[in-house]
């Protein structure tokens, strides 16, 4: 599972500031989608190999009052859902009272912490960071998030204890490896077969009462449930396998419906960490949105995290029930206006209520996954990608036209296409956009997104 990272201290210590350094190049996608605004709370981060969930929690300092109490609360929820917690220092303002009241708090929750003392650019850091040893939360480590100084290092260290999980082993600048396998037709073919026999997993997400709870309830209430997991912790998903047409899936049921008719618990909290968990474990990500409501913009939050992930997605509009025409049609302008972007996700409009268009919605959810992990040949990515050369020439670069050379996978869900040629870095995006469309059409990919990468030589 992906860690989460939360990001701690008063207001003022840099806390945005890192939060941008470390979202930033993964940001690269949601930035291809102009109109979807990221989220400036939650983030998904790549560095140095290590993939992790980033929350920047706001500022706490101790004295809230009315309302910033609130915002208080939700930080500290936060810490709560946290694996590792960066609580942040200003090296220049030296140690504050609201410090020390933070400290207190994490000390309580015994949660993994790593104080950091940021800002220490052009200042005599060591003896500046001496004093917050007496935090008591053990060492100190330098930062200087506005220059990206000690940001590596730091994350490094905090996640060592992941890396065997991601795959990696410390001190290393090289991206996780991906699964580069290389199939001939015959291979791509057994490959194929058999994942049609492992579990699609399925997360159902969305805001709060759009209708999560019904649309599982009806899920599980249609089908047989074939085994009951074990029960899981309040932060985290409840995993529900289901055999539907012969397809097996795990749903993954962000709003907690079973827990709350077992445990006769209150209706849960609604939780942006656990939704974000839900997606990184997800082949396939249902996100739902309320047709009463629009599109709003923790709905385009939520878009953005799984587009960055790279995940396939299915988009249903509930509670299209029992509303006119004209509202209808105002939801349809709306979907185009604000998601007209997104081309390759289909569109339901249901009724988790009634039952209306369930059944349909999984038609395209095995479609999104089919796409997203069907393996193909070298040979034929290659010559996919021969018929994009021949349709369009690649631009010529200081006078001279780059060449392509062959194709071949490099990695699934999202599918990744690995192209190898000369010069291939300097083609322009105009070029690699056509040349990832021309891969979309001709493989007939639908539900997922799909990355077309350029790697010199060959
Ligand atoms: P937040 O309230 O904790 O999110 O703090 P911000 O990230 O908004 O930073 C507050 C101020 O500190 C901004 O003016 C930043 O430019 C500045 N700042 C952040 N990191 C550094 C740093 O490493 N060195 C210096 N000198 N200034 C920094
Ligand atoms: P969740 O918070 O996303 O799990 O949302 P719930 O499933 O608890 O639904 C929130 C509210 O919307 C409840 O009152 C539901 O009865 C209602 N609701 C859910 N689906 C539909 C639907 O398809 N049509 C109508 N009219 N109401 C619905």
């Amino acid at each position: 599972m992906i860690p989460v990272v939360a990001l701690v201290g008063r207001p003022n210590v840099g806390k945005s500031t890192l939060f941008n350094r470390l979202t930033r190049t993964r940001d690269a996608l949601v930035a291809d989608y102009p109109g979807l605004t990221r989220d400036r709370k939650y983030g998904r981060a790549h560095l140095s190999g290590y993939e992790f969930i980033v929350v920047d929690t706001g500022g706490i300092d101790g004295t809230e009052e009315g309302i910033e109490t609130r915002m208080a609360e939700q930080s500290l929820a936060a810490i709560e859902e946290a694996d590792v917690v960066l609580f942040l220092t200003d090296a220049r303002a030296g140690l504050t009272a609201a410090d020390q009241v933070i400290a207190e708090h994490l000390r309580r929750r015994q949660k993994t912490t790593f104080v950091v003392a940021n800002k220490v650019d052009g200042i005599d850091a060591d003896s500046a960071c001496a004093e917050f040893w007496a935090l008591g939360l053990g060492e100190v480590y330098q930062m200087a998030a506005s220059q990206g100084r000690g940001v590596t290092n730091m994350i490094e260290y905090a996640l060592a204890p992941y890396a065997e999980a991601m795959g990696l082993t410390r001190d290393t600048d090289e991206e996780a490896p991906e699964d580069e396998r290389e199939y001939t037709e015959e291979e791509a073919e057994a490959e194929q077969k058999r994942l049609q026999d492992l579990p699609i997993k399925l997360a159902i997400i969305g805001k709060p009462n759009v209708g999560k709870s019904t649309l599982t309830n009806r899920i599980l209430g249609e089908e047989r449930v074939v085994v009951y997991d074990e029960p899981g912790t309040t932060r985290d998903s409840i995993y529900i396998p289901l055999e539907r047409d012969g397809q097996e899936y795990v749903i993954i049921d962000t709003a907690g419906v079973r827990r709350r008719s077992k445990v006769h618990e209150t209706v849960e909290k609604f939780s942006v960490i656990k939704t974000l968990k839900a997606v990184e474990d997800a082949n396939v990500v249902l996100l739902i949105v309320d047709a009463r409501e629009g599109i709003a913009e923790q709905d385009l939050g939520l878009l953005g995290f799984a587009l960055n992930a790279g995940r396939a997605l299915v988009i249903a509009v509930n509670k299209w029930d029992g509303i006119d025409q004209e509202v209808k049609d105002r939801v349809k302008s709306e979907l185009d206006r604000r998601l007209g972007f997104i081309d390759f996700a289909r569109i339901h409009f249901i009724s988790a209520l009634h039952g209306t268009g369930v059944g349909h919605l999984f038609e395209s959810v095995q479609e999104a996954y089919e796409s997203a992990t069907r393996r193909v040949s070298t040979s034929m990515l290659t010559r996919i990608m021969q018929m994009a050369q021949d349709d369009h020439q690649p631009p010529l670069v200081n006078g001279r036209r780059v060449k392509l050379k062959y194709a071949h996978a490099g990695g699934y869900n999202p599918p990744i296409v690995v192209i190898h040629g000369n010069q291939v870095k300097k083609l322009p995006d105009s070029y690699k956009r056509f040349m990832m469309n021309y891969f979309r059409r001709s493989l007939k990919v639908m539900g997922t997104p799909i990355q077309v990468r350029f790697q010199e030589g060959g």
